[in-house]
C-alpha cells in the first residue's frame, strides 16, 4: 500500500515556519486579493486565503469589484496597488467574468508583487531558470514530491495536463530537478502507455478518477492536482470532491500518493504565503 503523502501537514509546518520567518525578520508582508464578480468558489477560496495570510503574519485586504466591472476598472486597481508601498503581494482571483481578459490583468500587475507566478516576466524567467515568484500549485507539487522522493535526478516523471498554471510550470520544476520529463494532454496517444512508464505522474486535467489503477507503474509517486465535486455514492443527495487519479486503485501500485482533499490544495495556499513572504524580504533588503 502506498504511503499518503499529507499535504494539510506539510502545509501546516511551511505556514509554521513562515510565522516564525516573519517575527524574527520584523516583516510586514501585505497581501491585496482582487476579487472580481460572485462566483461562490472565488468567494470560499478568497475567504481561505485571507485567512491563511492572517496566522502567519501577513496582513491581507480583499479588494471587491462587482461583476460588471470593467476592464479599466480593474487595471486601474491593479495600478494602484503597484504603487502601494505597504502592498508586496497581488492576486488576483481567477476566473474573471467575460468582458476581462485575464491575460491583460495578469501582464499589468507588478511582476515583483506576482504572487501568483502567473506573469509573463515570471513564467519566462522559470522557464530559463532565473530567480522568479513560482506559481503556487506547482511549487506545492514539488514540495510533496520531494516529501516521498530525497533524489528526483534522472526519473522519468509525466505530467498530465499543460495549463499555463499547473502542467507547463511543474514540467519546468521537473526538468530544473533534472528530471527527463514528458507533457502529456488531450491529444496524446496512448495515455496508459505514457502513464505505465513514469516514475513520477503528476495529473492535472479536471476529470475525476480518470486516472485507472493500472496506468500506475509499481512503486511510482503520484501527485493528484485535481480537484473534481462529483456526487457521493454512499450519501444520497450529498457531494464529495475527488481527484484526477482513482485513489483507491492507484494506491494498491504507487509507492506514495497524494489524497484529495488534504493533499496539493493546502499547499497551494501555503506556498501562495511563501511567495508573499519572500517578495516582502526583497522589498526589505532591496
Ligand atoms: P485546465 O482545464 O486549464 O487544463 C487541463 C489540461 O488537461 C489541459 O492541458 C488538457 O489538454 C488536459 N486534458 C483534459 N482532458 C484530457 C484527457 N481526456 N486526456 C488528457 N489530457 C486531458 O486545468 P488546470 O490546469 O487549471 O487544472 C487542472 C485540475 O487541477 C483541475 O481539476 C483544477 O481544479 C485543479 N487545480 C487544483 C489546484 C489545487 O490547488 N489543488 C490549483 C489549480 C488547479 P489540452 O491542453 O489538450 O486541452
Amino acid at each position: 500500500m502506498a504511503f499518503i503523502i499529507d499535504g494539510k501537514e506539510v502545509a501546516r509546518k511551511l505556514r509554521q515556519q513562515l510565522a516564525e520567518q516573519v517575527a524574527a525578520e520584523k516583516l510586514s508582508p501585505g497581501l491585496a486579493v482582487v476579487l472580481v464578480g460572485e462566483n461562490p468558489a472565488s468567494q470560499v477560496y478568497v475567504r481561505n486565503k485571507a485567512r491563511a495570510a492572517g496566522e502567519v503574519g501577513i496582513t491581507s485586504d480583499t479588494h471587491r469589484l462587482s461583476a460588471e466591472a470593467t476592464q479599466d476598472d480593474v487595471l486601474a486597481l491593479i495600478e494602484k496597488l503597484n504603487k502601494d508601498k505597504n502592498v508586496n503581494g497581488i492576486l488576483v482571483q481567477l476566473p474573471l467574468p467575460p468582458q476581462i481578459d485575464a491575460l491583460t490583468i495578469i501582464a499589468a500587475i507588478d511582476p515583483e508583487k506576482d504572487v501568483d507566478g502567473f506573469h509573463p516576466v515570471n513564467a519566462g524567467r522559470l522557464s530559463i531558470g532565473m530567480p522568479c515568484l513560482v506559481p503556487c500549485t506547482p511549487q506545492g507539487c514539488m514540495l510533496l514530491l520531494r516529501e516521498a522522493l530525497s533524489n528526483l535526478e534522472g526519473k522519468r516523471a509525466l505530467v498530465l495536463g499543460r495549463s499555463n498554471i499547473v502542467g507547463k510550470p511543474v514540467a519546468q520544476l521537473l526538468l530544473q530537478a533534472n528530471c527527463t520529463v514528458t507533457i502529456a494532454h488531450s491529444r496524446t496517444k496512448d495515455l496508459p502507455a505514457e502513464c505505465l512508464s513514469a516514475d513520477i505522474l503528476i495529473a492535472a486535467i479536471g476529470k475525476p478518477a480518470f486516472v485507472r489503477g493500472d496506468w500506475i507503474k509499481d512503486g511510482a509517486v503520484v501527485i493528484d492536482v485535481g480537484i473534481n465535486r462529483i456526487d457521493d455514492p454512499a450519501q444520497e443527495g450529498k457531494t464529495k470532491l475527488v481527484g484526477d487519479v482513482d485513489f483507491a486503485a492507484a494506491q494498491t501500485r504507487a509507492a506514495a500518493i497524494t489524497p484529495v482533499p488534504g493533499g496539493v490544495g493546502p499547499m497551494t495556499i501555503a506556498c501562495l504565503l511563501k511567495n508573499t513572504v519572500e517578495s516582502a524580504r526583497k522589498r526589505t533588503s532591496g
